[in-house]
């Protein structure tokens, strides 16, 4: 085994005891908690490595990396791809045909666009809804850093419900970076906050899913109650970007 392999692995070891110690730390179980593993700007053989460990559920934030990704590994029939990075609205289709969930659904727009190319087969798509929970002006998602905005997300949800090709699954949000992830948990909150208001509201949906948490926080994420983080770099080391 390489290098590389090596680091690789002692690398997930390490990442699968932090879920685990974090997740007892609020006596949750880790089996509750989902790692996707993010392999933009990565090698595909570290990618295989990866997979030789027994990890399925890959991160991608680019449709036409990923697809070049795919083709490489369709002997591997069980990946589950998760599309976690901006979609343009010309690429849905794309995103539709290749990914098994879109983590990053951050538009109307988009939505309706998933909901024309899905309804043409017939076959749903797993969503989450991102959310912008720190006002920064560089991240996507709806507005939600404020309470006040938290009603025009809800007409824009019952917008939404009306697109039965989408299967809601709960939320998503890219917090502002800190090196301190104590610094992050206000964020992680409101977006577990916001999770629990859209759950009165809206309770004929489901909003089982929590997708927050990356290599430098997802420890604090789990203690806030994330069911998905997505982790890069604590894994698969540097990216080529
Ligand atoms: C790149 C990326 C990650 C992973 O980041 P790391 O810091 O490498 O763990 C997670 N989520 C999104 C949306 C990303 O773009």
């Amino acid at each position: 085994m390489g290098d590389e392999a090596y680091q690789i692995r002692q690398n997930y070891k390490r990442v699968l005891e932090r879920i685990d110690r974090a997740a007892c730390s609020v006596g949750r179980r880790a089996e509750s908690i989902r790692l996707v593993v993010v392999t933009k700007g990565q090698p595909i053989e570290k990618i295989i490595t990866l997979l030789d460990l027994g990890a399925r559920d890959l991160g991608e934030n680019y449709v036409e990396e990923a697809a070049k990704k795919m083709k490489h590994l369709t002997a591997i029939p069980d990946i589950n791809w998760h599309m976690i990075g901006h979609v343009q609205s010309r690429k849905a289709r794309l995103v539709w045909e290749l990914f098994d969930q879109v983590h990053s659904l951050d538009s109307i727009k988009l939505a309706e666009k998933f909901e024309k190319v899905a309804s043409e087969t017939d076959r749903s798509l797993p969503v989450l809804i991102e959310c912008n929970v720190s006002g920064e002006s560089s991240k996507f998602g709806w507005p939600a850093w404020n309470e006040s905005q938290w009603e025009i997300l809800c007409q824009e949800i019952n917008q939404l419900k009306e697109m039965v090709h989408l299967q809601v699954k709960g939320l998503m949000t890219m917090p502002p970076y800190f090196e301190d992830p104590e610094m992050v948990r206000p964020y992680f909150q409101r977006l577990r906050n916001l999770k629990e208001f859209l759950c009165e509201r809206f309770p004929e949906m489901e909003w089982s899913e929590l997708s927050m948490g990356m290599s430098s926080d997802f420890e604090v994420a789990i203690q806030e109650g994330a069911t998905i983080v997505r982790i890069g770099t604590a894994i698969m080391g540097p990216r080529n970007e």
